[in-house]
């Protein structure tokens, strides 16, 4: 039998009413002949209720016994789950990541997984199981601890299911119905995308378009798995959603697929820092030691020996950031004037695989900014992205004009 993944998210499995709707939509897949391996999110708002117990109980607290606790959200939407599909008189049974064993790594609370053997749940399909449902987001470590894999990691349980067992698709129920050409609630004219490249969906999701975990989209780009992306509270039919996928399946597209945008960004410049060899080395090493997470860099133009260079990272890591460079400075490895921290911008990133072989896009995107009066402030490049930082108070502005200049809302 042909193996399907489906997985449900939070707000789709929030009551038990909206877990029998869940569970019709997998009756109706068995009856298509398939043999189902549903993952399930824990109910919404569970996993944030489990996180703030554990910190109030402890504030510095054992990362091993968080994910025992962050962990068992999933497990009550498993069982039940499986319970409400017994009821339909669909054989299913549920499993908690340990019992399939969902083998990762032992880093808790951000684990990797590292494999996962489909012979225990081939076997029960065997024997005429149709549905086997897998709480997301947790495996277990070679120590033989609970782990879990990050918030959101129930889409890397099942894009790793889908490998695994060699699914013909992998879909991901959630409350919205599919990846817009930017957000719906900045620019009315959103454009719900009918399919979109791993790479765009790679770039979107790490820029903050949160409808998949970005290591679930690594995963699906490694291993080909067909993803597709829609809503639980729409009727079902087969052109439902969005289906992310290899580019080749994509036969004619915009040069730019979508406009992203981040709130969370920091800008921060170091003034006059010695220009010579190392000198870089000598301030990003001690930020990625301090575990900051640098994106944009640009280094000015040398005077009299002297440069400033900037660069942006996550705003809750400035203060981490701001330390780890006064400490360089402070052991004599790093000298500079000032540091200063500009936590009122916004970036704003142009995606498009089209970008690689069509030129102008960068011209169009400033000139786009420029008419509206809006200052850039960094640029950054890839092959298929142009991000630039601008004021946040007009990111809103810039997400919408340029989504008008690119046209996304045609197809
Ligand atoms: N329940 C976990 C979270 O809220 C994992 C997930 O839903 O993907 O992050
Ligand atoms: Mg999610």
């Amino acid at each position: 039998m042909p193996v399907l993944v489906m997985k449900f998210g939070g707000t789709s499995v929030a009551t038990l009413d909206r877990i029998k709707r869940a569970a019709k939509r997998v009756a109706l897949e068995v009856a298509k002949g398939y043999d189902v391996i549903v993952i399930v999110s824990a109910m919404s708002g569970k996993t944030n209720e489990l996180v703030g117990w554990v910190n109030e109980t402890s504030p510095l607290y054992d990362a091993r016994e968080y994910d025992a606790v962050v962990s068992s959200g999933e497990n009550v939407t498993a069982g039940l789950m499986a319970l409400t599909l017994q009821e339909m008189d669909v054989p299913a049974r549920s499993w908690q990541g340990w019992q399939v064993p969902v083998k990762t790594t032992s880093a808790h609370s951000s684990a990797r997984i590292e494999e996962i053997p489909s012979d225990n749940i081939m076997a029960k399909f065997g024997e005429g199981m149709k549905v086997a449902v897998v709480a997301g987001f947790q495996g277990i470590s070679p120590e033989g601890r609970i782990t879990t894999l990050g918030r959101g990691g129930s889409d890397t349980t099942a894009v790793a299911f889908a490998a695994a067992f060699d699914a013909e698709r992998c879909d991901i129920y959630t409350d919205v119905d599919g990846v817009y050409t930017t957000d719906p609630r900045i620019a009315e004219k959103a454009r719900k995308l009918d399919k979109i490249s791993f790479e765009e969906m790679l770039e979107l999701a790490s820029l903050g378009a949160k409808v998949l975990q970005t290591r679930s989209v690594e995963l699906a780009m490694r291993y080909k798995v067909k993803l597709r992306v829609l809503s639980s509270f729409e009727e079902p039919s087969d052109t439902a959603g969005t289906l992310v996928c290899d580019e080749e399946e994509i036969m004619e597209s915009n040069v730019v697929s979508g406009i992203a945008y981040s709130r969370d960004e920091a800008k921060m410049t170091l003034q006059s820092v010695e220009d010579r060899p190392g000198i870089a080395a000598a301030i990003f090493g001690p930020l990625s030691n301090a575990g900051i997470n640098v994106d944009m860099i640009i280094q000015n133009i040398a005077e009299e020996g002297r440069t400033d260079m900037t660069f942006s990272c996550p705003t809750d890591q400035v203060i981490r950031a701001e330390k780890a460079l006064n400490d360089a400075k402070a052991a004599g490895e790093l000298n500079f004037s000032d540091l200063i921290a500009d936590t009122n911008v916004a970036k704003i990133s142009a995606v498009g695989i089209g970008m690689r072989s069509q030129s102008g896009v960068a011209a169009k995107m400033f000139q786009t900014l420029s008419d509206e009066g809006i200052n850039i402030k960094v640029i950054a490049t890839s092959e298929i992205k142009i991000s630039v930082l601008v004021d946040r108070k007009y990111m809103e502005l810039a997400v919408q004009s340029l989504h008008d200049a690119f046209e996304l809302e045609k197809a």
